[in-house]
């Protein structure tokens, strides 16, 4: 018994979900030969794009011809049609080709009837697929527990599924060479394995943007363990923090001069990207010591941000930054959502420079006096309405995630930063398929059956492992291990 009608599965195994989608009679082979024609402003380099698509999706050499004709679309739109003859493309970037292909690769089956599948196939088809918002991103983080596989898995599944950004925190393995003593010394990963995946990223379609913690989580561990990426072996470094070792102390001029190299450092490694996110959430205890007591604490917030503003704009980059600690959490029209701030800090938002990107993060349901869950998302609208691009959050929950992706397309947003934090593997299916959903096209992904079911984001993952050409049990799936080895619990 087939659960859902065939056209409904295709369209909804999509992910993100396709904006148009019909689905005709018969199929299209796709083997050694078959024909592929790409209508639009493309460069003729986009064959190649073409080809070597079809070598690696479908193990075969497409005929692939160019018809150089403005197709008037969007940088990011693209229009499919297959047809027992021919698979036709409609694009006038190399972006809008790519994602095209990504969405077939996701569509094909193997040869049906047989033992050994011998070619691929696709119903014939006609798609029409444009994004709802421009920046797409996720936010990924790169622990002393995680693995350049999975970094590059995760990747890769991001690039997969349309977005076009990732930011990248590194938490304390980057190996800087202007202070090794800045993170943990037997956890370093190769500088060169930074420049891989950003290149790797550049190959797919997708911007890596650093991040560096430039306030508040100073001591680049989860806050819960108990680490500290520098105090615990370099206790002398102390100075440069609050007396606690979770805040930069921002009075100190060393501590200016230290992240400056280190920041720049991390904007070199990653080629120049055109953003740089400086974190700034959860700054507890800020100018908590002697030093930061004898200054107006707002003032000397405003010109550390400031200073760090001009450092990269200077270099053709725009900060982005978390806005927790711009909103004083006792104004009672935050009742329900997160910040951090206080009321002096809170007026920063006026005198700070536009070009900032606010990247509000909302992880909870915030609901009306009658219980019923808000839908407007009155933070991220609050820096939107003062003149800032705004990034819209959201972490864990399907629900959550879609409910603030249709949020910030109702509004015109700029777009959607997908937290991911540890939950890297039990999070997947929600980050790419519904973060995916509510950056592209947050209104089909909240139909009732939403967007990616496990089973077809699985199949994703193992596209995604052919790619990296795996071969290892651990390295396959979301998960190294089926059942966690008793060694591995706490
Ligand atoms: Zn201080």
């Amino acid at each position: 018994m087939i659960a859902i009608p065939r056209e409904q599965y295709l369209r909804e195994s999509t992910m993100p979900p396709v904006q148009e989608f019909r689905l005709d009679a018969g199929e299209f082979r796709i083997t050694n030969g078959s024909r592929f024609v790409l209508r639009g402003a493309i460069a003729p380099s986009a064959g190649e794009i073409a080809r070597q698509r079809i070598r690696q999706y479908w193990k075969c050499e497409g005929d692939v011809q160019i018809v150089s004709e403005p197709a008037s679309l969007g940088a990011e739109e693209y229009f499919v049609e297959v047809s027992p003859e021919k698979i036709e493309i409609h694009a006038d970037t190399a972006a809008a080709l790519r994602y095209a292909f990504s969405t077939l690769r996701q569509l094909a089956e193997s040869e049906r009837g047989v033992m050994r599948a011998g070619w691929s196939q696709i119903s014939c088809l006609k798609l029409h697929d444009f994004p709802a918002l421009a920046f797409r991103g996720i936010h990924l983080c790169w622990f002393p527990e995680s693995s350049e596989t999975d970094l590059e898995k995760w990747i890769r599944m991001a690039a997969y599924c349309k977005f076009n950004y990732v930011v990248l925190e590194s938490w304390g393995v980057f190996p800087f060479r202007s202070h090794p003593e800045f993170g943990w010394e037997e956890k370093r990963v190769p500088v060169e394995t930074f420049r891989r995946l950003v290149a790797l990223g550049k190959e797919l379609g997708i911007r890596l943007i650093p991040q560096f913690n430039l306030f508040g989580h100073a001591a680049m561990s989860r806050c819960g363990t108990g680490k500290h990426a520098v105090l615990d072996l370099h206790p002398e470094f102390a100075s440069l923090f609050e007396p606690d070792g979770w805040t930069w102390c921002l009075a100190n001029p060393e501590t200016r001069r230290v992240l400056t190299e280190l920041a720049l450092e991390l904007y070199e490694a990653f080629d120049h990207p055109e953003f740089f996110h400086v974190g700034c959430d959860e700054a507890y205890n800020a100018g908590s010591c002697s030093l930061c007591a004898r200054y107006d604490y707002s003032e000397l917030f405003a010109d550390h941000l400031r200073f760090f503003h001009d450092l990269f704009r200077e270099r053709g980059c725009r900060i982005m930054m978390w806005h927790d600690m711009l909103l004083d959490r006792a104004d009672p029209r935050w009742n329900g959502f997160i910040c951090f701030g206080n009321r002096s800090l809170s007026e920063l938002y006026k005198t700070l420079p536009k070009d900032i990107v606010i990247c509000d993060w909302q992880y909870s349901p915030v609901f009306y006096p009658d219980g019923s869950p808000r839908e407007d998302w009155i933070t991220s609208e609050f820096f939107q309405n003062a003149g800032f691009d705004t990034l819209s959050c959201p972490w864990l929950s399907a629900e959550l995630i879609l409910s603030i992706g249709r949020h910030a397309a109702k509004k015109h947003q700029f777009g959607v930063l997908q937290t991911v934090w540890h939950k890297d593997r039990d999070g997947a299916l929600d980050f790419y398929g519904a973060g995916s959903a509510a950056a592209w096209n947050p209104e089909a992904g909240s139909r009732p059956v939403v967007t990616v079911r496990q089973e077809c984001f699985n199949r994703y993952v193992r596209d995604i492992a052919h790619d990296m050409n795996l071969m290892k049990y651990t390295d396959f799936g979301r998960h190294q291990y089926q059942v966690i080895p008793e060694s591995h619990q706490n």
